[in-house]
């Protein structure tokens, strides 16, 4: 079946067909590490999530020290989460050597999956990856759409992205990436971005609803539909049967009803001490989106 005529289908069906895929699967969790959350792109992504960060937690642009991600990645462990995506800011298509000393330290030490999330590289910083001893590579693909892409991401290209994840995949890297949902895609931009993932033979893929959140420059659009959503990554999940294909955490009941085997998992306790640190740090900041 094509993805419009899955798309096409009662969800329920849809549902029943896509879990008993996932049932097969392995049941997977992840997590991110951020080794800085320092951005070059230019100019900034309309949807980007560390606007708000920003504005809740003290010092929130730095560079990470190595000891610190270490000590993540080992809690990580811990926690009995399968695999850690190492991301960071965008930093250019060659990336710089912390990266490949954080790679090669977590892998000596942790015994874990561990894959890079480092936006648009060139081969030659992935073949340094893979030296250092990462596992696989995660590229958004953001939109189908290139329109929309470049919407959401103007300092960047749809091509680019593509280009990396088939770099990636060239040198024999695992490749995992997503679309959001909710961006202004319409049909037929989601019957391509299913193929396209088809295409690209991705090992694992999801896709994320785009949320709503303060201070970024699209603050005032709405969600997705949930239900429609969840139709979408059911019927990926049955076009593409031998990928892993993972929600986020604040989506997992509509994941594993659309057929996910992985999710994501925050390590990051949400308690009173947090909540006020976000108080104070919004009553010192300005109002306003971006910047
Ligand atoms: S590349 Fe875009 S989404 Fe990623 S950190 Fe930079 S501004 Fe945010």
């Amino acid at each position: 079946m094509t993805p419009l005529e899955l798309l096409r289908k009662d969800g329920s069906e849809l549902f029943i067909e896509a879990q008993s895929i996932a049932k097969k699967r392995k049941s997977l969790f992840a997590t991110g590490l951020q080794i800085n959350t320092i951005c070059r792109i230019h100019p900034p992504c309309r949807h980007c999530l560390w606007f708000t960060r920003e504005r809740y937690t003290p010092n929130f642009r730095r560079k990470v020290p190595l000891d610190q991600i270490v000590k993540q990645a080992k809690e990580a462990k811990r926690q009995e989460i399968d695999r850690i995506y190492l991301a960071s800011g965008w930093m250019g298509k060659d990336l710089s050597d912390d990266v490949y000393e954080a790679v090669i330290a977590i892998k000596e030490q942790v015994d874990i999956d561990l894959y890079g999330m480092f936006g648009t590289i060139n081969q030659r910083s992935l073949l340094r990856l893979q030296k250092a001893g990462i596992d696989g590579y995660r590229c958004s693909l953001e939109s189908p759409n290139p329109d929309l892409f470049n919407y959401l991401k103007p300092g960047d290209s749809l091509d680019n992205r593509i280009e990396t994840l088939k770099s990636a995949k060239e040198i024999g890297l695992p490749i995992w990436s997503e679309f959001i949902i909710g961006v202004g895609e319409n049909d037929q931009d989601i019957v391509n971005g299913i193929e396209m993932l088809k295409k690209l033979e991705v090992n694992t893929f999801l896709f994320v609803p785009f949320r709503p959140v303060p201070f970024i420059e699209m603050e005032e659009r709405s969600g997705p539909n949930p239900y429609q959503m969840a139709k979408v990554m059911a019927a990926a999940r049955i076009f593409i049967p031998d990928a892993d294909m993972f929600a986020v955490y604040n989506n997992m009941e509509w994941g594993y009803r659309a057929g996910c085997n992985g999710a994501f998992v925050s390590t990051y306790p949400n308690n009173v001490t947090r909540f006020r640190e976000m108080r104070e740090m919004l009553n010192e900041s300005y109002p306003g989106k971006t910047g």
